[in-house]
């Protein structure tokens, strides 16, 4: 008889024991209820090299779960975090428009919250430093926490100080101990990565200083249903987040949010501004009761408002490969521009390969001469286009779309074509 591949104390913790059904990471309520089923697909931050081209890739399920306790949408985490994000390649340096939006965070904070010398920043995964660059500039003393050794290298070398670690109570009880507890804490898209939110957020308070803040920043789930961002579904975010499920995940951990501002960022995100509950400084903003509001409306919180998301998602497919079959029938070039996370989602979804997308290019030289991951779809450097002069250029990270289609404008020299498509196939001459 064979061992069992897991000891079983080692067997996620996201499964429940009796049935070996999922269970909610949050409440840990068994998940009964379908979001969308996106099928298999491949890691999508792992771009395998030229010589990784004939082994086996490993596929997991994009199953997509909804609590029907607490609303929370989430994945099953089927491969580590560990193994995930120790070697991450994105680098977020690598767009223009994160860093103006990390600049503008910076200035916003440092005014609204009176951050100075004294004050102490801390932001959970810092990834290249591309954020608190702009606090260090100000002079407000800062520590970033990011997983990826690689990553961190590349902050410290820009003189941001910053710890290689995955953030929960651990850590955050390391830092007490040592007297540094935070003014400011920036947890921007890492939310969704979190395998063990309850210790992440625990962690969070733990660090917090009694009157220091916390934001968060994630993609809006009700944006994700209404503009049909499928695509931002992928193993790396096991949580999609409501406001409403968000209160209530901090709440348990007595933590009051305050305050929420809707940011364009990653399709429409949310910036939420949370606080020690027993803290008497920041009085509650109209606005978190406005945002809620909307999400009641939307049925967010009942299990209707999640009903009509996966026949959404299949006409959006159905689209998007009716544009490539007719453009393959005419014999048109198709590239793609940007090797994001997200267009192994699209693309394994949708069941796109090189016999529809030649190559795509990407800004980021870690990324250029490796390949998609599952499709082996090459990514090149952005020269490519100008040399090859394709009919169309799908933008897979539509979220920069208005950047990306400022930046190539020479493809309509001649006669080239934007495509983008979510959330739906959108054809700009
Ligand atoms: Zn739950």
């Amino acid at each position: 008889m064979t061992e069992p591949l897991v000891a079983e104390s080692e067997v996620s913790a996201t499964r429940d024991r009796r049935t070996a059904g999922p269970v909610c990471r949050f409440c840990g309520a068994v998940l009964q209820q379908t979001f969308v089923d996106l099928g298999m697909s491949p890691l999508c931050e792992t771009y395998p090299a030229a010589g990784d081209l004939n082994h086996g890739e490993t596929y997991y399920p994009l199953h997509v779960y909804v609590c029907g306790e607490c609303f929370l949408v989430q994945l099953e985490e089927y491969e580590s975090a560990e193994n995930i994000f120790s070697d991450y390649a994105y680098f977020s340096s690598y767009s223009d428009f994160w860093l103006r939006h990390a600049d503008n965070y910076c200035w916003k904070m440092q005014s609204r919250f009176g951050l100075g010398e004294q004050s102490f920043v801390v932001e959970v995964a810092s990834n290249d430093g591309y954020l608190l660059q702009y606090f260090v500039q100000r002079g407000v003393p800062v520590l970033g926490i990011e997983p990826a050794a690689n990553v961190a290298q590349v902050a410290v070398e820009k003189g941001v100080p910053t710890l290689v670690a995955f953030f929960g109570t651990r850590v955050a009880e390391d830092l007490q101990a040592e007297g540094r507890s935070a003014d400011l804490i920036a947890a921007n898209n890492v939310l969704a990565q979190v395998p063990d939110l309850n210790d992440f957020v625990e962690g969070i308070k733990i660090l917090l200083k009694p009157e220091g803040v916390l934001t968060l920043e994630f993609p809006h789930l009700l944006q994700l249903i209404e503009h049909n961002e499928f695509d931002t579904i992928y193993h790396e975010h096991f949580s999609y987040f409501s406001l409403l499920t968000t209160i209530r995940i901090l709440s348990a951990h007595g933590l009051n949010v305050f305050d929420v501002e809707e940011l364009p960022s990653h399709g429409g995100s949310l910036r939420v501004f949370a606080s020690r509950a027993d803290s008497q400084s920041h009085p509650t903003e109209p606005a978190v009761a406005r945002v809620l509001d909307n999400e009641h409306r939307a049925g967010l919180a009942s299990l209707d408002g999640y009903g009509g998301f996966a026949q959404q998602v299949k006409r959006t497919k159905l689209a998007l490969l009716e544009f490539l079959l007719k453009a393959a029938r005419e014999g048109k070039h198709v590239a793609g521009y940007g090797a994001p996370g997200k267009s192994a989602t699209l693309l394994h979804y949708c069941g796109i390969g090189k016999d529809m997308i030649e190559y795509t290019v990407d800004r980021s030289p870690y990324k250029q001469g490796r390949y998609l991951p599952g499709t082996h779809i090459p990514i090149l450097h952005p020269d490519k286009i100008r040399e090859t002069k394709p009919d169309y250029v799908i933008i897979l990270p539509w979220n920069l779309q208005n950047e990306i289609m400022k930046q190539l404008e020479y493809i309509r020299e001649w006669g080239g074509q934007f495509v983008v498509p979510i959330p739906e196939t959108r054809i700009f001459p």
